[in-house]
Order: C-alpha cells, then sequence, then structure tokens
C-alpha cells in the first residue's frame, strides 16, 4: 500500500509539485498522464526519494517518512521497498543479461550469488526472456531490454516499482510485450507507478489514471471514467485527440 500525501517541490523558483496526494492499493498499477513538463518525472523521483520534497508525507509498505528527514536511515529503508525503471540506459552495456540482474543484488541486498543467480533466472522466465541471459544489452532489441530492465527490478524484491515513460522508446509491436510483463509485475502484487504520454498503454494497464497539469492533480479514476467521462474541462481538452 502506498499513501503520498501533499508532497510539493520546487527547484529554484519554478514549482513543479504543489500539494500531491496519491493512494494505492498493493498490486495496483497507477497512471500519471499529462502534459510534457508537469511533473510527472519529478514525482515518481520524489517517491522514492531520488529527489527529496519540500513538504509532505510518503508512506511505502508500513514505512512512513514525513518530510523534512530527520533520520536518514529511513530513506535506505524506504528505497529498498521501491524499484525505477526508466525509459532507456537501465542496463550496464558491458555485462551481460544475467549479470545485469545478480550484480545489483548482491549488492544491494547483500543477496549471495546463487541465491541471486537463481532469482534472476526465475524473474527472467516471469517476464519471457530465459533464453537470452548470456546477451549483453546492445545484442537485444528495446523492448527486450526493457523486459530484462523489469525482471532486474523484480529481483530486488520491491513493493512498488516505479516506471518513467516503459514504452516510449519502442514500437507498438515491443510495447505489447512489455505491456504484458508489467501487467505480471502488478499480478505479483506489486504496486506500479508509471508516468506515460501513450494514451491507448495507459487506457489498457491501469487501474487508476491521474491527469496532472502544472504540478497539481486535476483529476482521477478508473480509466473509463477518465478516457470517456472526465469530469474536469482541462482533462477533456488534454485527451480530445485521443478518444
Ligand atoms: P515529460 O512528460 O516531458 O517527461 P514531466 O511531466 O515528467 O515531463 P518533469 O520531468 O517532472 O515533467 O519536469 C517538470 C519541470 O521540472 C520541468 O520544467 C523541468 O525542467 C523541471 N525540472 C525537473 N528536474 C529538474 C532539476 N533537477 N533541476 C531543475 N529543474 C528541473
Amino acid at each position: 500500500m502506498i499513501n503520498i500525501s501533499n508532497i510539493h517541490k520546487s527547484f529554484g523558483n519554478q514549482t513543479v509539485l504543489s500539494g500531491i496526494d496519491l493512494h494505492a492499493r498493493t498490486g495496483d498499477v497507477v497512471t500519471l498522464i499529462g502534459p510534457s513538463g508537469t511533473g510527472k518525472t519529478t514525482l515518481l523521483k520524489c517517491i522514492n526519494l531520488l529527489e527529496t520534497p519540500d513538504q509532505g508525507e510518503i508512506e511505502i509498505d508500513h514505512v512512513k517518512i514525513k518530510i523534512p528527514i530527520t533520520n536518514t536511515n529511513e530513506i535506505l529503508t524506504l528505497r529498498r521497498k521501491t524499484a525505477m525503471v526508466f525509459q532507456q540506459y537501465n542496463l550496464f552495456r558491458n555485462q551481460t543479461v544475467i549479470q545485469n540482474i545478480v550484480q545489483p543484488q548482491v549488492l544491494v541486498k547483500k543477496t549471495d550469488k546463487h541465491t541471486a543467480r537463481d532469482r534472476a533466472e526465475k524473474f527472467l522466465k516471469e517476464v519471457g526472456m530465459q533464453d537470452y541471459y548470456r546477451y549483453y544489452p546492445a545484442q537485444l532489441s528495446g523492448g527486450q531490454q526493457q523486459r530484462v530492465s523489469i525482471a532486474r527490478a523484480l529481483a530486488l524484491d520491491p513493493k512498488v516499482i516505479l516506471f518513467d515513460e516503459p514504452t516510449s522508446a519502442l514500437d507498438p509491436e515491443l510495447s505489447k510485450d512489455v505491456l504484458e510483463a508489467i501487467r505480471k509485475v502488478a499480478d505479483l502484487g506489486i504496486t506500479i507507478i508509471l508516468a506515460t504520454h501513450e494514451m491507448q498503454f495507459a487506457e489498457e494497464i491501469s487501474d487508476q489514471v491521474i491527469f496532472m497539469e502544472k504540478g497539481q492533480i486535476v483529476e482521477s479514476g478508473s480509466p473509463k471514467q477518465i478516457f470517456y467521462n472526465p469530469q474536469n474541462d482541462r482533462t477533456r481538452e488534454f485527451l480530445k485527440n485521443y478518444v
């Protein structure tokens, strides 16, 4: 379970997030949509404290952090409950697929190599990439690389995976494979929060869609509500080219 309340973030005198609240149940897929520069990536980064919010509260799986952070150990505890998958550049180019998944477990989780390898194989299978474990990232398509990134995130045993535009570098056919892999992650009971510009993807994958503009949540609801019965004029305007 995730509860985020009243997150504020500015860079210099530019306010990027002003008072974001978000609630997600275990295994929910929550999608952030909205115009470019609206704060979606910044919100994802605030959730795992890659960026420190100026104000607010973040609770993930019973670990609650209030800003300002007084105990820095809390940062690590919260980070261990999250993993982040970016659009690109996720994998170490000079390591094979299996090394990419084993090493973070050994370094971050202090898992022994043997166990880490077993887990890597298990999660590669989960995303349909078990036949590629000896490959280097450059030998894989974008969608395959993205699925390996997902396996790597899963191997760290997070409660939440944050995805920043997971399909934007992919053609539609490859996007489908990534969508499938993300669905599987949610089926494993992991909460997903993702930012995307692809409305069809958002419609297909989400339990909850959040429309953000200028650092605020304008409207949130089920995909059906947001895409087919939006209540706010700004949501309607943003989506007019989609439906
Ligand atoms: P997009 O859909 O284009 O990815 P976004 O909604 O994810 O956009 P953000 O990347 O969160 O938007 O950026 C929101 C605003 O914050 C932008 O104006 C951006 O320039 C600014 N910003 C983000 N990170 C920083 C930073 N580290 N320093 C200064 N400004 C930043």
